[in-house]
């Protein structure tokens, strides 16, 4: 298969916001490739060619990207990084500038799908002495043989900065509407295999039969099952029902862990493989679980000496860490606290009630302190105890607890309310941003007062302007990721692509009929940057937090 079609498609989905709309782009194209390209196409389309529990990555950086333009298209260096500044896009520099040389070229081969794969796998496998020049070689291959609009959409997936704006959700749309299968059955299967282009495959293949067969295999990450937000002790036993397992919300890091004989391997939330990084934790399981599985559990750092907790922030640097693993690890080891169990000697247990997956789990792990432990637990219908529980998880450093249904199954990857988390302040909102003003004097180059939306369905509402608070480090760097999601420019106004999630604080909601959701936040100020989120909080959120509001 050609790669032109792909970046035809791209470009299309590029110039709407609306999600039906792109579903449509979708699916009028896939009803017409052939069943043994789809894996790749759904892969490029998704902008990258490796499936998202890869430990893969094609790894390319700004500054190499320029190196190869300027080989392929022989503009220099100074002039690509200017022009790079002014549209904040590589992709762009790369389409114009392939449009000046293609006067210029006269043979050309067409690019074809299986190119850009072979090319882009020997890019991200390139190692050691002279892998700069090979991989600069591999790419401006592709792109001299480019088209300037295939040129654009190469260099965006060489990038990893594709932002055409499909989600995962538009994916599971298009395939369920191209092969008519169940979208549930879709979604349940992507779900357990983290992976769009194995679905696709199925789906074309075997249809809602086949999905249905998918499973949770051993060595293979799923997506992690998620808790909704309840205020109270009291509220959260009404969504849980009693009596319920109360669990200290701990502050670490989530780790599915697979165990395959004598092969240990850890996945995070977003299913980055960080077995190398905590080797500390790859022994604990070696030596006290017996059985095959896979375990959903949470590393928590602590101090070897005091015996006491650590904050998240201090075990992300271990995260990505290639040198120094064994002193971090002695530093800053990692306790594992498990509370749950999704296989057991090979056997799915997804299905099966809480209270009996609890059992499973305290007969297949040997309990050692401050290396692997159960997550601390009580079991209670009584909201005394419970609010003790929470009171003396706080006084431990941890965020909080999570209160879950013992008669429920493990549904991977949904918020479905199988288990509510508690904590005690004003909740923070996550919030995407749509909008922005170009500053005025001295921030006449960056984006300010950016527009705030919650989810509602399919679109998004307005809730709320963010202009305060930032540094100028920071406005640099949000202008830096939005400058290529702008989709329209009205004078100093923007609207971009709701793809950058921020966390806010704000001091109070209120009624308000500036913006589209009916509501508008008080002094809203960035907390973090979200990028393990893929959606902002919904509008029923924001109305449930104005009702808890309203009562104190
Ligand atoms: P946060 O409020 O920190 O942003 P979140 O929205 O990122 O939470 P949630 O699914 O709401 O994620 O909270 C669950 C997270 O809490 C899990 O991903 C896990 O890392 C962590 N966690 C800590 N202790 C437990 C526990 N006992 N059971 C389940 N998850 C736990």
């Amino acid at each position: 298969m050609k790669y032109k079609p792909i970046a035809e498609v791209l470009s299309k989905l590029e110039s709407t916001t609306k999600r039906l709309e792109m579903t449509k782009i979708l699916t009028d194209f896939l009803k017409n490739v052939d069943k043994e390209d789809l894996e790749k196409v759904i892969l490029l389309l998704m902008g990258t060619i490796f499936p998202e529990h890869s430990e893969e990555t094609i790894g390319v950086a700004d500054k190499l990207m320029i190196k190869v333009i300027n080989k392929a298209s022989g503009s220099d260096e100074k002039e690509i990084t200017k022009m790079w500044k002014d549209t904040g896009d590589l992709g762009e520099v790369a389409e114009e500038l392939m449009k000046e040389r293609k006067q210029s070229t006269l043979s050309k081969d067409e690019l074809t799908v299986k190119k850009v794969f072979n090319n882009l796998e020997k890019v991200s496998r390139a190692e050691g002495k002279g892998s700069v020049s090979d991989k600069v070689s591999l790419i401006s291959e592709l792109l001299t043989n480019a088209e300037p609009l295939e040129a654009k959409y190469l260099t965006r997936t060489v990038l990893g900065t594709l932002r055409v704006g499909v989600g995962r959700g538009t994916i599971r749309n298009a395939i369920s509407e191209t092969f008519n299968c169940d979208k549930k059955l879709v979604e349940k299967a992507y779900n357990l295999t983290a992976d769009y282009s194995k679905v696709v495959s199925i789906a074309a293949g075997k249809g809602d039969k086949g999905l249905k067969k998918v499973g949770l295999d051993i060595g293979r990450p799923a997506k992690s099952m998620l808790y909704q937000k309840e205020e109270s002790i009291k509220d959260g036993f009404e969504r849980v029902g009693r009596p319920a397992a109360i669990q200290y919300k701990y502050d670490g890091l989530r780790m599915q862990v697979h165990k395959k004989n004598d092969e240990v391997k850890l996945y995070t939330r977003r299913l980055d493989e960080v077995t190398k990084m905590f080797p500390e934790v790859v022994k604990a399981v070696k030596q006290n679980v017996k059985q095959d599985c896979v375990l959903d559990a949470e590393g928590v750092g602590y101090h070897p000496k005091k015996k006491s907790y650590k904050p998240f922030q201090e075990i992300s640097k271990r995260i990505k860490r290639k040198y120094d693993i064994e002193k971090l690890a002695e530093e800053t080891p990692v306790v594992l606290y498990i509370f749950d169990i999704l296989n057991y000697n090979g056997e799915s247990c997804l299905g099966k009630p809480y209270k009996e997956r609890l059992k499973i789990l305290k007969k297949s792990v040997n309990e050692k302190k401050w290396s692997i432990e159960l997550a601390n637990q009580l079991i209670t219908n009584e909201e005394g105890e419970a609010q003790e529980f929470y009171d003396e998880a706080l006084k431990k450093d941890q965020e909080g607890v999570i209160m879950k249904n013992l008669e429920a199954p493990y549904k991977p990857g949904s918020r479905v309310g199988y288990g509510v988390k508690i904590k005690p302040i004003m909740e923070p909102l996550d919030l995407t941003i749509t909008g922005a003003t170009w500053g005025k004097g001295r921030r006449s180059n960056w984006l300010s007062s950016f527009v705030l939306s919650c989810k509602k369905e399919e679109g998004y509402l307005e809730i709320g302007k963010l202009g305060t608070g930032l540094s100028d480090e920071q406005f640099k760097e949000v202008t830096k990721k939005l400058k290529p999601l702008i989709t329209k420019e009205e004078g100093k106004e923007v609207s971009v692509k709701p793809e950058i999630i921020i966390e806010v604080a704000y001091e109070e909601i209120q009624k308000s009929p500036t913006y589209s959701s009916g509501y508008a936040l008080r002094f809203p100020r960035l907390i973090r940057f979200r990028p393990d989120k893929e959606e902002p909080d919904s509008l029923e959120r924001v109305k449930k937090i104005y009702k808890e509001q309203s009562k104190k």
